[in-house]
């Protein structure tokens, strides 16, 4: 049987954060892929760049972006100022919506005032009476419920009222009134940063500090006896000390023989379109959000527009329920579908298609309750009481960036 000190399970950004920061070099990580990266992995094609879905960048930590700076050699990384819009009654609102509603038509921006000066004063139960609570009827019904219910993809009473914690874009009734006069979008992640070659030099930066023999590639955790301290993978058996799991955390639970309900531990799934086009479309921006009902996306990114390339590079976002099935004539249809839709918009007008590149990312956003948070908690404790720690965006059931799963790893590898 192979051992190892510290077993971790994925070779994301989680895991290849823990083992860099780890002072100690008898370690193991085991990813189920061919390659590293997770959802971090980018997709060269045609002289396109892609990620697996649009990943921009906001350090909150200066010391860790030069940290992965510094060991990104001649890699450009790129600062952007967001220019991000919100395609309503065929004209652009910038984002965040609440913050904008001056550029409605006049008729509609009354509207949203009164409602939200008369909103109802009551405490919110769940993330849709947050809505109504914070910002009123015309708001909330216009953009914020028919958006997140296209990316959550269920109805947003089953979600904790602080289920997007500091992702969520809040603004104060003064602010939203005085931005008619002196209009300020500053605030919210105003500048990002996105290197030349995609996300994944993020993470290539991280695995240089990490032995490369000391990553196993292809091989896919099945079993964890918390016992016997051992983990059964496709191609051995191998004994630990500590594991540090970065898969997601009900697969963890799998893996380990532990009972949950699975009711809690809902989530959407996200299939996402790169699509690469002969010729340029709109300039300047660099996503677009889509309330409408009947549009299939939710967002749409424009690559093309942050590296300043003269042909039309997308990626496309739909959100999915967590059953939802699609097998490759669905993905082909929904990608036809996906199409005539960005003519619909006018995103594309006479482009012709000439790459493209689909991935489902499942889960993608996980449903934040104050039962999950609970549960999780409590499962991760139990979990850590036998040396089994489960970390980042998965392994924490949570919504958070690149940026706060290295905090976390570092942090357990430092402790
Ligand atoms: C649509 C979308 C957009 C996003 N945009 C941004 C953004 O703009 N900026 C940002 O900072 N963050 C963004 N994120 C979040 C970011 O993708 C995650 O925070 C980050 O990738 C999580 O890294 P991780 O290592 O924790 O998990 P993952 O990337 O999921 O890595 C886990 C790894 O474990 C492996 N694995 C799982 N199970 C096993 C097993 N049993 N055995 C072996 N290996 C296993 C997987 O193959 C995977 O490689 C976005 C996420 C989504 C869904």
């Amino acid at each position: 049987m192979d051992r190892t000190r510290y077993l971790v399970v994925g070779a994301g950004v989680s895991g290849l954060a823990f083992a860099d920061w780890l002072r100690d070099d008898d370690y193991l990580i085991v990813e189920s892929e061919e390659e590293i990266g997770g959802y971090c992995r980018t997709i060269k094609r045609d002289g396109f760049v892609w990620d697996y879905s649009g990943h921009f960048f906001h350090f909150r930590h200066p010391e860790i972006e030069q940290y992965l700076v510094e060991r990104m050699g001649d890699q450009r990384v790129l600062r952007v100022e967001r220019d991000s819009r919100i395609w309503y009654a065929d004209r652009f609102i910038d984002f965040p919506f609440q913050k904008n509603i001056h550029q409605l038509p006049e008729a509609e921006y009354e509207q949203c005032v009164r409602d939200l000066r008369s909103r109802p004063e009551q405490k919110a139960e769940n993330f849709k009476d947050m809505l109504y609570a914070h910002y009123g009827r015309g708001i909330a019904e216009k953009f914020l419920i028919p958006y997140n219910e296209k990316l959550y993809a269920l109805n947003l009473t089953a979600l904790d009222a602080d289920a997007m914690g500091r992702f969520f874009p809040h603004v104060s009734v003064e602010e939203i009134l005085r931005n008619r006069e002196t209009p300020a979008n500053d605030g919210y992640n105003a500048t990002f940063t996105y290197p030349e070659g995609g996300a994944i030099q993020y993470i290539e930066a991280l695995a240089q500090g990490v032995r490369t023999d000391r990553i196993a590639l292809g091989e896919r955790v099945v079993r964890i006896d918390l016992e016997a301290k051992v983990a059964t993978t496709t191609k051995r058996e191998i004994q630990y000390e500590a594991l540090v799991s970065s898969a997601p955390l009900v697969s963890l639970f799998d893996m380990c023989g532990l009972a949950y309900d699975s009711s809690v531990f809902s989530h959407n799934k996200v299939q996402v379109f790169n699509l690469g086009f002969d010729s340029k479309g709109p300039t300047g921006v660099h996503w677009i959000y889509y309330p409408q009902r009947d549009i299939s996306f939710y967002r749409v990114g424009f690559y093309d527009n942050i590296f300043g390339a003269d042909r039309m590079s997308l990626y496309v976002e739909v959100g999915l329920p967590w059953d939802a099935v699609l097998c490759e004539d669905d993905r082909g249809a929904m990608k036809a579908r996906v199409l005539a839709d960005l003519q619909t918009c006018g995103v594309v007008t006479n482009q012709a298609l000439v790459a493209s590149h689909d991935v489902l990312l499942d889960p993608a956003y996980v449903h934040i309750t104050t039962k999950s948070n609970a549960e999780a908690a409590a499962k991760k404790r139990l979990l850590a009481a036998q040396d089994v720690h489960s970390i980042g965006r998965y392994g924490s059931w949570t919504y958070c960036s690149i940026e706060d799963n290295i905090v976390e790893a570092r942090q357990l590898a430092m402790l």
